[in-house]
C-alpha cells in the first residue's frame, strides 16, 4: 500500500468524458489498495474565462474579488470528480483549499502556503475515502480565499504531497513528461526520464509552464520527488528529484521561451548614486518582478537601464515609475510589449564553456537579434521580437543537438 498525492490539470479534466476517463484511473489505483489524494484543477479555459469576464466588467478587478472568483473554477471539477469516483463505486469526498486546511499568507492572488493542517484528510484515508482537494487556493488568517498563482494547482499537489508524506507525487497533464523543449514547438524535442530540481525550477521559471515555477522551489526546499506525467496515456514520465544521474555529461538540457514578459526601457535619467536604487525600490513596492538588468552610461552623466517585466504588469511599471522619473530630476519611460525571452539550461554550463558562443552564433545564423541578454550558472537568456520566439527555440535546440540527448 503507498500513499499518493495526484495532481490532475487543466485539459484532464476539460469535460465530463474526461473526468469519467481521470475517476476510471483513480478508481483502479484505490482498489490495488493505495491511498489517494487527488489535486484538481479548473477545467482547461475557465480561469482565462473568469479573468476575462471580470476585466469586462472593470478595468482594475480587486484582487480579492479576482479570488472569490477564480477560485470557482476549481470547486467546479472536485465536485465532478468526487460524483464521477461514486458512479464507478468509489468512495470520494471533495474538499475545496480552506475545508482541506490549506493556510496561507495575505497576499491575494499570488498567496504562499504557511500551513496545511493534516488532520481531516488523514482521517478520510483511513476511513477509506479517496480525497479530492481543489488546487490553486487556500485561506487566510482572516478566513478569506486566496489563490496561489497561475499554474497554482501544481503547488497545492506539491505541499500536501509533503505535509502527508506521500510515497508519491505525480503530476497529471497533456504532455508525457518534461521535454529538451516545449514539444508543441519543436517536434524533435526529447522526453527526458529525469531532471534535477535545479535545472526545473530555471525552465520553469523562463517559461517552461509544464510546471509552476513556485511549485518546483517548494519540491526542492521539502524533497518532494515527483513524476510529470500525462493522463491520456500510460507512458513512463519524467522524475524530477535533487541528483541524476551523469548530469556533468550534458551541457544544456532545454531551452524555454516565454512570451509573457515586456521589456521597460528607462532613458535619460542623471548617473548618479541613487538613481537606480529609486527606480527599482517602486517597483518592488508595486510587487513587480524585475529580470534582466541592464544599464548604459551615456557621455553627458545621463544613464538608461532596460529590463523586463511581467507583461501583465507593464502598465503598472509605467504608473509606478513616472513619478520617481519626476522625483529624480527627469527621465522617460517605455514600454516594449513585442518581446520574448528565450533560454537555454542546465547544470553542465558549470564546467563548460562556449555555450554562449554557440548559442549567439545560432540566432546569428537565424538573423535573430538579441536585444538583452542575462546569464546565471546553469542559465544563459536573451531577449528577442516576439515574432522569432518559435524559430529561435528551435534553432537554440538544434544547436546542443538535444534532439540526440
Ligand atoms: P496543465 O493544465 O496540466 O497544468 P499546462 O498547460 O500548464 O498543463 O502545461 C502543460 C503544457 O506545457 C504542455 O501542453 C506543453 O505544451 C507545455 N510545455 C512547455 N514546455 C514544456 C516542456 N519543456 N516539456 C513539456 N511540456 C512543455
Ligand atoms: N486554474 C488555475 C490556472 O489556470 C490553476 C491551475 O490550473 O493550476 O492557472
Ligand atoms: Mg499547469
Amino acid at each position: 500500500m503507498a500513499r499518493i498525492v495526484q495532481k490532475y490539470g487543466g485539459t484532464s479534466v476539460g469535460d465530463v468524458e474526461r473526468i469519467r476517463k481521470v475517476a476510471e484511473r483513480i478508481k483502479a489505483i484505490r482498489d490495488e489498495g493505495n491511498e489517494l489524494v487527488i489535486v484538481v484543477s479548473a477545467r482547461a479555459g475557465v480561469t482565462n474565462e473568469l479573468i476575462a469576464r471580470a476585466k469586462a466588467l472593470c478595468a482594475n478587478p480587486s484582487e480579492r474579488e479576482m479570488d472569490q472568483l477564480l477560485s470557482v473554477g476549481e470547486q467546479e471539477t472536485i465536485a465532478l470528480t468526487a460524483m464521477a469516483l461514486h458512479g464507478v463505486g468509489a468512495d470520494a469526498v471533495s474538499y475545496t483549499g480552506a475545508q482541506a486546511g490549506i493556510f496561507t499568507d495575505k497576499v491575494h492572488t499570488k498567496a504562499k502556503i504557511k500551513t496545511i493542517n493534516a488532520k481531516p484528510i488523514e482521517a478520510d484515508l483511513k476511513a477509506g475515502k479517496v480525497v479530492i482537494v481543489a488546487g490553486f487556493q487556500g485561506i487566510n488568517e482572516e478566513g478569506q480565499i486566496t489563490t496561489l498563482g497561475r499554474g497554482g494547482s501544481d503547488l497545492t499537489a506539491i505541499a500536501l504531497a509533503a505535509a502527508l508524506k506521500a510515497d508519491k507525487c505525480e503530476i497529471y497533464t497533456d504532455v508525457d513528461g518534461v521535454y529538451t523543449a516545449d514539444p508543441r514547438v519543436v517536434k524533435d524535442a526529447k522526453k527526458l526520464q529525469e531532471i534535477s530540481y535545479d535545472e526545473m525550477l530555471e525552465l520553469a521559471s523562463s517559461g517552461s509552464k509544464v510546471m509552476q515555477s513556485r511549485s518546483v522551489e517548494f519540491a526542492a526546499k521539502y524533497g518532494v520527488v515527483f513524476e510529470v506525467r500525462s493522463s491520456f496515456n500510460y507512458n513512463p514520465g519524467t522524475i524530477v528529484k535533487q541528483e541524476i544521474a551523469y548530469m556533468e555529461k550534458v551541457v544544456v538540457r532545454g531551452v524555454a521561451v516565454d512570451k509573457d514578459q515586456a521589456k521597460v526601457i528607462v532613458s535619460n535619467i542623471l548617473d548618479k548614486p541613487g538613481s537606480a536604487a529609486k527606480v527599482f525600490r517602486a517597483l518592488a513596492d508595486a510587487s513587480i518582478i524585475v529580470d534582466m538588468i541592464v544599464q548604459n552610461v551615456g557621455r553627458n552623466g545621463i544613464a538608461n537601464l532596460t529590463f523586463t517585466v511581467p507583461l501583465t504588469d507593464s502598465a503598472k511599471a509605467q504608473k509606478t515609475l513616472e513619478p520617481v522619473l519626476d522625483a529624480i530630476g527627469g527621465g522617460q519611460v517605455a514600454i516594449h510589449e513585442n518581446i520574448a525571452k528565450l533560454s537555454v539550461v542546465g547544470v553542465g554550463m558549470k564546467t563548460h564553456s562556449g555555450v554562449a558562443a554557440t548559442l549567439f552564433q545560432a540566432l546569428a545564423d537565424a538573423s535573430i537579434n538579441i536585444e538583452l541578454i542575462s546569464t546565471s550558472e546553469i542559465k544563459i537568456s536573451v531577449v528577442i521580437d516576439k515574432s522569432k520566439a518559435e524559430e529561435a527555440a528551435r534553432v537554440a535546440h538544434a544547436a546542443f543537438e538535444l534532439e540526440k540527448l
